[in-house]
């Protein structure tokens, strides 16, 4: 996959492009990532990016004859996902990181200050995404989260070869609680089924461990999630329990 980021500070996605599993990614020709300076698109004097804006309200807007040049310069009539963060945008979930590591190629705009002119939305975003409901100081934290979790999807990315497939939110549900060793920490001790090496009780004891973390934290992704009989029942089980305790 290849990812074009444009963006008014470059330096900000150093660090995390330059550890761990991005950084591997990278290095093996998986992921291709280019930082763009938008500033090398601004051709005045100065490489103003920003203005007033029109409407006398405080902060700057960003001028859209750098963000046009960039993208059509980058993009040298590819065509490619062209997304600009922002808090306005579709709410980026698991499912939309998914579906993006199917692209062969995407392209960021970070936006700053008071947000980009209008005219970069209608005529060359084909999505925003926003990464939650409060408002950042600029795109490229928010780009940096979204490229993360895209690139869990890409193939080869992640060691194992399902990795992200059996994570909160691929299968509908929370992941449920994990151990390792020790078997036994400050008295707390594992639960002897995963010790037991019965994998049909170990796979039915996650399941439910996950069944019951959603219903505990996030009751709302149950509506949604794939359940069969064994799953059901249980929940009525929880529910159950739970009505005789409040009695
Ligand atoms: N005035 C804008 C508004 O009210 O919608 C907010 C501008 S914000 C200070 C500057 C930039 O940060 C935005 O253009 C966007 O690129 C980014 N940003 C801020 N919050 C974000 C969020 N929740 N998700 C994605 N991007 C965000």
């Amino acid at each position: 996959m290849r990812i074009d980021m444009v963006t008014l500070f470059p330096a900000m996605f150093l660090g995390p492009l330059q550890e761990s599993i991005l950084k591997r990614a990278q290095a093996r020709g998986i992921l291709t990532i280019f930082l763009h300076q938008l500033r090398d698109y601004a051709w005045d004097r100065h490489q103003m990016c920003d203005d007033r804006p029109y409407s006398g309200r405080v902060g700057m807007v960003m001028k859209p004859e750098p963000i046009f040049r960039a993208v059509r310069t980058i993009l040298a009539g590819e065509s490619a996902p062209v997304i600009l963060l922002s808090p306005q945008g579709e709410r980026f979930t698991q499912q939309r990181a998914m579906e993006l590591a199917r692209e062969p190629r995407l392209l960021f705009l970070c936006g700053h200050y008071e947000g980009v002119d209008e005219r970069v939305r209608e005529q060359l975003v084909t999505e925003e995404l926003s990464i939650g409901d409060y408002v950042l100081t600029g795109g490229e934290l928010a780009a940096m989260v979204v490229v993360d979790a895209v690139a869990r999807f890409v193939p080869g990315v992640l060691g194992a070869a399902n990795g992200a497939h059996d994570d909160s939110f691929a299968t509908g549900l929370l992941e449920g609680p994990q151990y390792t060793r020790p078997p036994v920490f400050e008295g707390l001790a594992v639960p002897d089924i995963l010790r037991s090496g019965d994998h049909a009780a170990i796979a039915r004891w996650q399941r439910e461990a996950a069944l019951r973390r959603t219903w505990e934290r996030r009751p709302d992704l149950l509506d949604q999630a794939d359940l069969d009989e064994a799953d059901k029942v249980y929940l009525r089980k929880l529910r159950e329990a739970l009505d005789r305790e409040t009695k």
